[in-house]
């Protein structure tokens, strides 16, 4: 069990302790505070891609899941204009996949779904990239749909940290990243990744699936049809 600690960070006027190695992220998720954010999960390292998460520490713009906690800090972020940099950034992730929510499966169980919705995002904004991206079905169990990717590596890290395996990989920078699969063939089917694996359940959006589970949940009982992202009690959400 951790020691008492008396130091403490300050979020949005609300002073909650934190302890020594804490980042920003993980003593607001300790106190219940919800910072949005995709790319990062208790358990994995640290990433600090996604942006969702940037908060203002005394003033300056910092990633609060890579950021670490320090006494006196004052911290800004439920505020009106990092929430819309957040809604911005949330925008560009659904116009440069091919995001078609009614006809996905993750629909209420998407994390990135649930994002938009606390955010009040209404339309993408943006034009659509559309861009064409290749759907691996080759496993028998798992199913890769790259066109709902938005890069955020949680399935590489799962996969190298708590798999013991090194299945994923993002190469490309850009527009031109995407995620590849490490086998000769480019191919899952290849590799040593099973349905048992974290990093096959991991994925914040509808990439990574789990074959014939689809629909088991009818849509109207799934996580966020319920509750709303950031609610106590819903992180990490796996599913
Ligand atoms: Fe919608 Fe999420 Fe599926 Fe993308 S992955 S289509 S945001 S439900
Ligand atoms: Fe993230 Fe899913 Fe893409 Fe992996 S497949 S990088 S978990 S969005």
């Amino acid at each position: 069990m951790s020691e008492p600690t008396n130091k403490t960070i300050t979020i949005d006027g609300r002073e909650i302790p934190f302890e020594e190695g804490q980042t920003i992220m993980d003593a607001a998720l300790a106190a219940d505070i919800y910072i949005p954010h995709l790319c990062h999960r208790p358990g994995l390292s640290p990433h600090g891609s996604c942006k969702l998460c940037t908060v203002e520490v005394n003033g300056r713009s910092a990633s609060a899941c890579t950021l670490p906690a320090s006494s006196g800090q004052e911290i800004s972020n439920n505020t009106d204009a990092l929430n819309e940099v957040r809604k911005t950034i949330t925008q560009m992730l659904f116009v440069e996949g091919n995001h078609f929510c009614p006809s996905c499966e993750k629909t209420g169980n998407c994390t990135l779904q649930a994002v938009a919705y606390h955010l009040d995002m209404l339309d993408g904004h943006f034009p659509q990239f559309y861009p064409r991206r290749e759907v691996d079905a080759s496993h028998p169990g798992i199913m890769l749909d790259r066109d709902r990717c938005i890069l955020c590596e949680l399935c590489v890290r799962a996969s190298r940290e708590v798999d013991g395996k090194d299945v994923f990989a993002i190469t490309g920078r850009g527009t031109d990243a995407r995620l590849i699969v490490n086998s000769e063939s480019g191919k899952l089917v290849d590799t040593n990744i099973t349905t048992d694996d974290l990093a096959a359940h991991i994925c914040p959006v509808g990439a990574i699936l789990i074959k014939e589970e689809g629909y088991e949940v009818p849509i109207g009982r799934r996580t966020f049809d319920l509750h709303m992202v950031g609610e106590p009690g819903l992180e990490p959400v796996i599913l």
